[in-house]
């Protein structure tokens, strides 16, 4: 079922998803060689409590994985492409690092990722974040009253197609609200002019993710979570949580 939220529930879901992008952006600030995927769990922990929010992540137990989530965020380096565990491995010059984030506030989540390279990056990771950028700017400014869920859907994907890019089939974005993972499901491609109309009031996470070596396949690393490039390619990751309003698509993760 697909839940609408008010005027003072948006209003909270801004506090929330400010709270993700001050996260994001602590985490990022201490991303450097040397530093430890777990040290970087750990900045976005302090900032998540120091806001009094809570972890969306923690312990979340979805269908598809074995173990509940033992991180506050997902890290995920060069091939993964999204949900890997925070573990001691510490960061090299030239890695491309998705980072997601979600922190709940007065019962109300937000949900957001930012992928990024330690040190500058190479011409084809600097094309391959901005691209992942640019599907994800394409899909907010989509997200209009008036319009349908394929219309962001085929921004995202129009984007990653375009480019040359594989689409992980079967995750992307989702409903946001007092549960992490609402209705409806947002695929990272769609057919423009189908599915849910976007009505004021829905809140949606917006979440292109794309594969540089432009296959679909990927597999599922041994800890039931980290998704890969079967390729071995590398892949970018960018997210945002997004409240359809009558004045337009607003960013509710936006810093
Ligand atoms: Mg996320
Ligand atoms: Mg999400």
């Amino acid at each position: 079922m697909v839940e609408l939220k008010n005027d003072a529930e948006l209003a909270v879901m801004r506090e929330a998803g400010r709270v993700v992008a001050t996260a994001l952006a602590a985490v990022r600030e201490h991303a450097a060689p040397g530093v430890s995927l777990l040290e970087l769990d750990a900045v976005a922990a302090e900032m998540i409590s120091r806001a009094g929010a809570t972890s969306s992540f923690l312990n979340y137990h979805p269908h598809f994985a074995p173990t509940p989530f033992p991180g506050v965020i997902c890290t995920s380096v060069n091939d993964v492409i999204v949900h890997g565990i925070p573990d001691d491995y510490r960061l090299r010059t030239g890695d491309l690092v998705s980072i997601d984030c979600g922190a709940c506030l007065d019962g109300f989540h937000g949900d957001s990722a930012i992928s990024f390279t330690i040190g500058p990056p190479t011409e084809a990771d600097a094309t391959l974040i901005g691209d992942t950028a640019a599907a994800l700017a394409a899909g907010v400014a989509a997200a209009t009253p008036g319009a349908r869920l394929g219309d962001v859907s085929h921004a995202v994907g129009e984007v990653g197609r375009a480019a040359g890019y594989g689409i992980p089939q079967g995750f992307g974005g989702h409903g946001v609200g007092r549960r992490m993972h609402e209705d409806p499901s947002v695929p990272n491609e769609g057919r423009p002019g189908r599915g849910l109309p976007l009505r004021p009031g829905l809140v949606i996470a917006i979440e292109p993710m794309f594969m540089a070596g432009g296959r679909d396949r990927f597999v599922t690393g041994p800890d039931g979570w980290a998704l890969r490039t079967a390729d071995g390619s590398r892949a970018a990751h960018a997210e945002h949580t997004v409240a359809v309003t009558e004045a337009g698509p607003v960013v509710l993760t936006a810093p």
